[in-house]
């Protein structure tokens, strides 16, 4: 598994992570399994969020005294993010995580909030030694310019965006501004969350094509693409699936096959709005 600094954080975090949403809702021994056999695979990077129902209890089952070594990372509803309420938020997040510190801690959304109140409370949970970094999540530049601006540089870890082969609007702006100002990108639903492309397809033939020329998977193809500018994040319900992403973490394509990978995926103009799911 490829590590790469996180940001201004300095920590070396795997490329290729693992996300949560909707892991409570099938069969729950097996979410944990999944989630400890990527770990064992390398993907310490866990990232989970107030809103996701009961995943972060899922999570603490499945970290559960091997807390050490993970990077773990939960959200604060905008509607909590608050000075108190954020404080109060990441509490019950550590406690349904079992935990006592979280790696880094991200405002899921821009709400009624200000941006100034939020940080201000996530400065008091690093006093407090409960989380060790903060981000934000779904931010375009202008959110960006903002919370530089009310924070100031070396502060914000990373900025967690919608990402996956069929949308790569971050490339425009976003991606090349976190570049810039040392921000992380961390890339979810990288496997489009629930619309993969098929090898019906002529852009999934590609993937298959390059997978078989490395002997690995589609989907481990499509994430080492993606890992080239932002972490990955792919959530997985069992076992054999999160073992299948971690394997993206040691996969190399080479720049002709790159180049064909952006060429059947193509980026398409910059939107008007950062797409968001
Ligand atoms: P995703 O990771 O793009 O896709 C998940 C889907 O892919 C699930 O149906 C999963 O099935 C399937 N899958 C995973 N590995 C597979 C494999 N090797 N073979 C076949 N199928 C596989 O979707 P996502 O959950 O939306 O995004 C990932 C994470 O990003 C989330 O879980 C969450 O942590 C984060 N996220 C953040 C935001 C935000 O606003 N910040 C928004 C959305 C998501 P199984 O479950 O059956 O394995």
């Amino acid at each position: 598994m490829k590590h790469r600094r996180f940001g201004s954080t300095g920590r070396e975090v795997a490329i290729v992570g693992q996300g949560t949403w909707y892991i409570d809702e099938g069969d729950r021994a097996a979410a944990v399994a999944a989630l400890r056999c990527g770990v064992e695979a390398g993907m310490t990077h866990i990232d989970t969020a107030e809103m996701y129902g009961e995943a972060e209890l899922v999570v603490g089952d499945a970290i559960a005294g091997r807390r050490e070594g993970l990077f773990l990372v939960s959200k604060v509803l905008p509607s909590n993010a608050s000075r108190s309420g954020a404080v109060a938020a990441c509490e019950r997040s550590l406690s349904r995580l079992g935990t006592d510190r979280l790696d880094c801690y991200l405002l899921h959304w821009r709400g009624r909030h200000s941006l100034q109140e939020t940080f201000a409370a996530f400065d008091d949970l690093v006093r407090d030694g409960k989380i060790l970094s903060w981000g934000v999540s779904n931010f375009d530049v202008g959110d960006l310019d903002e919370a530089l601006a009310v924070a100031g540089p070396g502060r914000i870890a990373c900025n967690q965006v919608l990402y996956h082969l069929g949308e790569r609007a971050i490339e425009h702006a976003v991606a090349p501004w976190c570049e810039a100002n040392d921000v992380a990108v961390v890339g979810y639903s990288p496997f489009g969350h629930d619309g993969f492309p098929s090898t019906a397809s002529a852009g999934g033939r590609v993937l298959a094509e390059i997978a078989d020329a490395h002997a690995s998977t589609p989907r481990q193809v499509a994430l080492a693409a993606l890992a080239r500018r932002a972490f990955v994040i792919p959530k997985a319900s069992t076992a054999a699936h999160a073992a299948e992403n971690a394997g993206a973490g040691d996969l190399d394509l080479e720049a002709p096959e790159l180049a064909r990978i952006d060429a059947a995926f193509p980026r398409g103009p910059r939107p008007s709005a950062l797409p968001m799911i």
